[in-house]
């Protein structure tokens, strides 16, 4: 029994609504599942071949700087810790940037 009802024993009455709503609940999710469908593909018309996916890239490259990583002063790049070649004035330069 998968009921997961406290509820007192029912009556045979109330058992045979429960199955008329079950039935009930099991076509409607036949026919949502169908609506999703209808959506997914309307959603999948929406991605247009050659789609601008650019907003993806920035959103790997705004990802927080790593505690192994710093940002060149000079290039504003995330720059790995071994790139640091100096730090003047609190910010950092890497080897392409400083001197
Ligand atoms: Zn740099």
């Amino acid at each position: 029994m998968a009921t997961d009802y406290d509820a007192p024993r029912k009556t045979e009455e109330e058992i045979k609504e429960d199955s008329i709503e079950e039935l009930k609940t099991r076509r409607n999710d036949q026919n949502s599942g169908r609506v999703d469908e209808d959506e997914v593909e309307a959603a999948e018309s929406f991605e247009l071949p050659g789609a601008d996916l650019s907003h993806e890239e920035l959103t790997v490259r705004v990802l927080p700087r790593q505690s192994d990583e710093f940002t060149c002063a000079g290039c504003f790049l995330v720059r790995h810790r071994s790139q640091l070649a100096e730090t003047r004035n609190g910010q950092e330069y890497c080897f392409d940037c400083a001197g």
